[in-house]
């Protein structure tokens, strides 16, 4: 086999909802190209994708995972994906560099709001895609009522290709519809089948499913559309022609069936993805930068153009070490290499160059444009950066990573490990640029955000078993502010005289409100030098630095006019020091006077729901104080736009999950401090109170 013919290569994921069977798809496969000796299961926790504790631990993959195997000559680089919502971003990462998809569908519950989320980012990211209904054994399994909610929820054109013979326990096989084939299968999981014409009691279904397939392939290309219409028969290589031609231009999506754990229809799905799926020459040109700059570079899916190669997952091991996948987009690379770094402006050294086969490396000399590969050891590369040849480099532009939904504060669970902590933190932060970590400089507290509270803890259970760090999550403090609702005009006088040189600073001001945003104004109307030149500065630095405490909560004072205007100096005790201290003096004295409020940070949030939990949500956000500001309807679901005080959504997003039963989804950003009403003040006063 030449390694180098790309047209041969196919790199794919396999994506849908949590529980659709995807690992157990990509099992199959492992086992059907000959990679594993043994049926891999999930359920028993053999499963060679989902080996982290924390996955076998629920039963659920959490982090992509590649496999590379060969269909006939094909080499197939195969990403079993994430489905659970708070993990989707590992999924959205892959896609950025994939050829092609796998859309499972169950045979039972359809897709769900995941599916439609993984597929909106298959539109962006123009990755062609073919459908799978799997678990047609299953009680309750329904071929077309399944492949009906695809065409509803998904928006999707399907087209049958593959019809399945009977269903749940009488599920025996399937019928090609571009052969006319039909496969009753040996059910004892080693996927051998008898081939044999179509059995008359299903001719007539598979006739109609045929001319619906026959229409779709001639309106998928021109040629083909002529024969149809002047009445010619398609042959099997016309209708492949056509299959191929609308999947990659998603003219319509092809569907298949099966049986992932029974091992049904699984070599016939890998015919077709070698078939209908794209090939990194179809994928085309890449175009990047030339880093620094903004002037386009393309790169050719070819062995002879200068390397270049995208990061989408790192790998952290604490025993292994460090992991870095990529997707080579032109060029060779072989072991023993330097390349650039551009997003970084380094250069890495490829020491190694790994074929990945789920947990499990197999070392290659050299890899070429197309190729998915690891490479172990880099010092500065994190996932999303480029990688290019040292003379001629590139910059691909970085996949902006979602928006964090939750935030938790994070506390070492021992005094004493917070390097630990931050060293392991900084690792997990690498392999995935949607868990962040800052420091709040007001409440100052170390803050942990994602993509949801399951992606929190994950990421805390990772710290333990990877960093030995253990850490604390809480809630975190909600970063209130205070302003005023007065104005009000004092005197601050700072006077001192215990022998030697004294201090004298004496200034008055007018504390006056400001609009909300406005922050801090300060306004020098001394006249005649009562407060000299040089002394104003120092006078309006005390007050910036009474207004980092104010008297409610001891948080931030924002959006307040300082007028000073009028003080008094003494020629030998006045100083900065002593007038900065009566600047602050007479800040904190108005204050008091200047009846202080207190401020909350408002959230804008974007919620989408299914139809049936709309009255739930809203129910449930007016409770929290909310304000809906529109919904907008879309396919079977609302988009809700709500403004909702911070502290009241510190933990939405579980609650969401459990209100739509993990169906909805929620972006939120700050945009506003309100004023807190007056009993919600009392509550938080009592609390601080307390705290303190
Ligand atoms: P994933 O979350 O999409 O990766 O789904 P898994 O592969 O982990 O499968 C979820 C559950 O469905 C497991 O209990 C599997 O054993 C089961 N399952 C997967 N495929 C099939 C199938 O074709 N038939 C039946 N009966 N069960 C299946
Ligand atoms: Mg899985």
């Amino acid at each position: 086999m030449d390694k180098h013919d790309t047209t041969k290569v196919r790199n794919l994921g396999i994506v849908a909802h949590n529980g659709a069977g995807k690992t157990s798809l990509v099992e199959a496969i492992l086992f059907n190209t000959g990679m594993t000796d043994k049926l891999g299961k999930v359920d028993l926790g053999t499963s060679s994708m989902d080996f982290e504790e924390e996955e076998i631990k629920r039963k659920s993959t959490l982090s992509a995972s590649l496999n590379h195997c060969l269909w006939h000559d094909y080499n197939l680089n195969i990403v079993d994906t994430p489905g659970v919502s708070n993990f989707l971003h590992d999924t959205r990462r892959c896609l950025r560099i994939l050829g092609g998809a796998v859309v499972i569908v169950s045979a039972i519950s359809g897709t769900k709001a995941q599916t439609k989320r993984i597929w909106e980012w298959c539109d962006t990211f123009e990755v062609p895609r073919i459908a799978f209904v799997n678990k047609m054994d299953k009680e309750r399994a329904d071929f077309l009522k399944a492949v009906d909610d695809m065409e509803k929820s998904l928006g999707a054109r399907a087209v049958v290709v593959t019809q399945p013979i009977g269903a749940e326990e009488n599920f025996k096989g399937i019928i090609d519809l571009v052969r006319m084939k039909a496969r009753f299968y040996t059910f004892d999981e080693t996927g051998k089948f008898d081939e044999v014409d179509v059995p008359e009691e299903y001719m007539k279904e598979a006739l109609r499913l045929r001319e619906q397939l026959i229409e779709a392939v001639a309106e998928a290309d021109d040629e083909l559309m002529e024969k149809y219409l002047e009445g010619e028969t398609f042959s099997q290589e016309d209708v492949l022609r056509g299959l191929r031609e609308g999947t990659l231009t998603g003219v319509f999506t092809p569907v298949f069936c099966g049986s992932a754990t029974e091992n049904i229809g699984v070599r016939q799905l890998l015919d077709y993805v070698v078939a209908c799926l794209p090939s990194p020459i179809d994928k085309g040109i890449q175009v990047g930068f030339k880093p620094g700059t903004d002037q386009p570079v393309e790169r050719r899916p070819s062995p002879d153009d200068p390397f270049s190669a995208m990061v989408f997952k790192t790998i952290n091991d604490p025993y292994a070490g460090k992991l870095t996948l990529m997707r080579l987009y032109s060029g060779t690379l072989t072991a023993d290499t330097v390349v650039l770094n551009p997003n970084k402006d380094e250069k890495e050294r490829i020491s190694h160059l790994f074929m990945m086969e789920g947990k499990k490396q197999t070392p290659i000399e050299v890899a070429a444009a197309g190729a998915i590969i690891a490479v172990p050891k880099l010092k500065v590369t994190a996932t999303g950066d480029t990688l290019c040849d040292l003379k001629d480099p590139v910059m691909f532009e970085p996949l902006v990573p979602l928006k964090p939904v939750i935030s938790f504060a994070l506390e070492a669970r021992t005094k004493g490990d917070e390097d630990k902590v931050y060293t392991g933190l900084q690792r997990l932060m690498e392999e995935d640029p949607t868990l962040t970590v800052t420091r709040d400089d007001e409440t100052k507290e170390m803050v942990l955000s994602g993509m949801g509270q399951i992606h929190l803890e994950v990421a805390v259970e990772r710290l333990k078993r990877k960093y030995g760090a253990d850490v604390i999550l809480k809630e975190p403090k909600v970063p209130y502010r205070e302003t005023i609702r007065a104005s009000a005009q004092v005197q601050g006088k700072y006077k001192k005289q215990s022998g030697g040189r004294g201090q004298y600073g004496d200034v008055w001001i007018e504390v006056k409100p400001l609009p909300r945003g406005s922050g801090y104004e300060f306004v020098d109307k001394v006249v005649g030098g009562v407060v000299p030149r040089n002394y104003i500065p120092a006078v309006d630095k005390g007050i910036i630095e009474a207004m980092k405490t104010g008297p409610l909560t001891k948080s931030q004072v924002v959006d307040v006019q300082v007028t000073l205007y009028d003080g008094s100096h003494h020629s030998v005790d006045s100083s900065e020091m002593a007038f900065k201290v009566a600047g602050s003096m007479a800040f904190k004295k108005a204050m008091e006077q200047c009846k202080p409020v207190l401020l909350e940070p408002i959230m804008a949030m974007e919620i989408t729901v299914p139809d049936d939990c709309m009255g739930d949500v809203i129910g449930d956000l007016n409770s929290r104080r909310g304000k809906v500001v529109g919904v907008e309807p879309q396919a079977s679901s609302q988009i809700i736009k709500a403004e909702v005080p911070m502290a009241e959504v510190l933990r939405y997003a579980p609650e969401l999950r459990s209100m739509t039963s993990d169906r909805g989804m929620f972006t939120m950003e700050f945009i506003k401090y309100e004023e807190v009403p007056s009993h919600q003040t009392a509550k938080i006063l009592e609390e601080y109170k307390q705290e303190s």
